[in-house]
């Protein structure tokens, strides 16, 4: 039976009106399995109204009340972990093993965020002049919203809305239109937590709805995750007309291997980074630099067998390593990159096209692929491919890798494996990357530091969660008051000085 996928508005389910709707598909069987709302833009209106006017009272909830409910829809998460992971794997395909992980980083952020009365604290400077003192503390902004990816429809949501809430926001998620469920089962999990009606809405969508949403001028800031063309539009959109943005893009990590690395942990390494979830991860690891061939004939040599011998089938399957792609339009694209990659001369030294899995023939399955000799002119090179395709670039020297990775349009994570701690550290240091690994493949940041890359993989001035997610989500204001009333002041008409 097919479900119908609605929105959440003001504390509810609520059907679609706008006569528009997407069909959802289980990526391991190809079948369709429901069909999600898209919202126009009276829905959109109807979604931000009723978070505008929760917003006065949820302000003025106590950061220790706001807190306490978020502890609540923690536990009630917790509880049902196997509830949504099933959800997130019938819709976006990945490993149950792996949905339950992204679920656990995003309750994470909400562990967090459920230190608010901490983290809202203010600075004080006690008689900053004679008898005046000096006051400074964040409030929230408004209304938000959260446009969010299809990989990981839980955590990445998870990036935005604790930390928003705690800080006495009201907030409107446009999930992805590809994997729209989970959002709906955090939605009435909040409401059973005890989140006031409004405080947090859904709008499912496409375009139109994030449009609706950027336009609306009771829309006080957006955060995005997403691919960079998209977010470049999502920053330029949103900053003209005043809102704050911080707007999360693309991503083409590069993992470095020393010729000193230990490279059994660098293929162990490379293995989960490159092929974990499909290669469908902003840090996931989709280019490796060897340093000198002797490294890159070795490494190629052991990554051959086991990319070849990798398990790939439906998430639901106990042994799988790796499910299907979320889409078939996004399987096509990444035969195209692979054909693309063929053309321009790469050295194609493990293909997946073809694979099948056993009984899932419809599903939308790719092997494992791995490509040697790839260059920095080529396009499998230059574009985020977002699948199970591993590119080697060898480079003659650490310099040469270094300066490769430095030179490419986007710089979300990035990676080294190496013994010598000089060459780390002079990595660590000058690479211009966000989030850097040294023999960490995939250096996500936890919840209480901050999630952004830099270049083209970031657009805005504000990271994910941590101490930036504060800063993002609350106004600064700095009160200067001077007691007792009763001294009298002279008029300065001079630029006013403490004494
Ligand atoms: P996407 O950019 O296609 O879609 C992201 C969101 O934007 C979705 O909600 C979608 O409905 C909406 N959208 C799509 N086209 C739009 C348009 N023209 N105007 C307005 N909104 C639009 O991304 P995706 O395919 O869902 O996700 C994969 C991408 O996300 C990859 O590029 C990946 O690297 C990136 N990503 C980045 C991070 C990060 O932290 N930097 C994290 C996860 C995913």
């Amino acid at each position: 039976m097919s479900k119908q996928i609605s929105h959440f508005i003001n504390g509810r389910r609520s059907a679609g009106r706008s006569g528009h709707a997407h069909p959802v598909y289980n990526p391991a069987t190809g079948q369709q399995s429901g069909s999600v709302d898209l919202a126009g833009p009276d829905e959109v209106r109807e979604a931000v109204s009723a978070a505008r006017a929760a917003f006065p009272k949820w302000a003025d909830t106590t950061p220790l009340r706001r807190a306490r409910i978020l502890n609540r829809f923690l536990r009630i998460v917790e509880d049902r972990v196997t509830d949504l992971a099933a959800v997130i794997t019938s819709e976006h395909g990945k490993v149950l093993t792996d949905a339950v992980g992204e679920i656990q980083r995003g309750l994470e952020v909400v562990e967090f965020a459920i230190g608010a009365p901490y983290l809202l604290k203010g600075e004080v400077t006690e008689n900053v002049g004679t008898n005046v003192d000096a006051m400074s503390v964040r409030q929230p902004l408004g209304v938000v919203v959260g446009v969010t990816p299809f990989n990981f429809p839980a955590m990445v949501p998870m990036w935005m809305f604790p930390v928003a809430l705690a800080c006495g926001n009201c907030f409107v998620l446009k999930p992805s239109e590809r994997d729209p469920s989970a959002s709906l089962l955090l939605a009435e999990w909040l409401t059973e937590a005890g989140l006031p009606d409004g405080v947090f809405n859904v709008v499912q969508g496409d375009k139109q709805a994030v449009d609706a949403l950027l336009n609306d001028p009771d829309v006080d800031a957006v955060s995005f995750v997403g691919s960079t063309p998209i977010a470049r539009h999502i920053y330029e959109t949103a900053t003209r007309s005043g809102k704050r943005c911080q707007a999360l893009g693309g991503a083409k990590n590069h993992m470095i291997v020393m010729p000193d690395a230990d490279l059994d942990q660098a293929t162990d390494a490379l293995m989960g980074a490159g092929y974990g979830s499909a290669g469908e991860r902003c840090m996931a690891v989709s280019v490796v630099v060897p340093v000198g061939e002797g490294t890159a004939d070795a490494l190629v040599a052991r990554l051959t067998p086991r990319v070849r011998a990798l398990k790939v089938a439906p998430g639901t399957d106990p042994e799988a390593e790796m499910g299907p792609l979320v889409t078939r339009q996004h399987l096509e694209r990444v035969h195209g990159y692979i054909d693309a990659g063929i053309a321009e001369g790469a050295t194609l030294v493990v293909d997946g096209r073809g694979f099948k899995a056993q009984g899932y023939e419809d599903g939308y399955f790719l092997g494992g692929t791995l490509f040697d000799h790839v260059t920095p002119t080529m396009k499998i090179y230059q574009e985020e491919i977002f699948g199970p395709v591993l590119s080697v670039v060898r480079a003659r020297s650490y310099q040469e890798a270094a300066d490769l990775t430095n030179a490419h349009p986007l710089g979300n994570g990035t990676a080294i494996f190496t013994r010598d701690g000089d060459t780390a550290r002079e990595f660590a240091h000058r690479i211009k990357v966000g989030m850097v690994g040294v023999n960490v493949p995939i250096p996500i940041p936890m919840a209480f530091h901050s999630f952004g890359g830099w270049k083209a993989s970031l657009f805005g001035d504000h990271y994910m969660h941590g101490p930036e997610g504060v800063r993002f989500y609350t106004h600064l204001k700095t009160i200067t008051s001077r007691w007792p009333t009763g001294i009298r002041q002279k008029p300065e008409f001079a630029m006013p000085t403490m004494r």
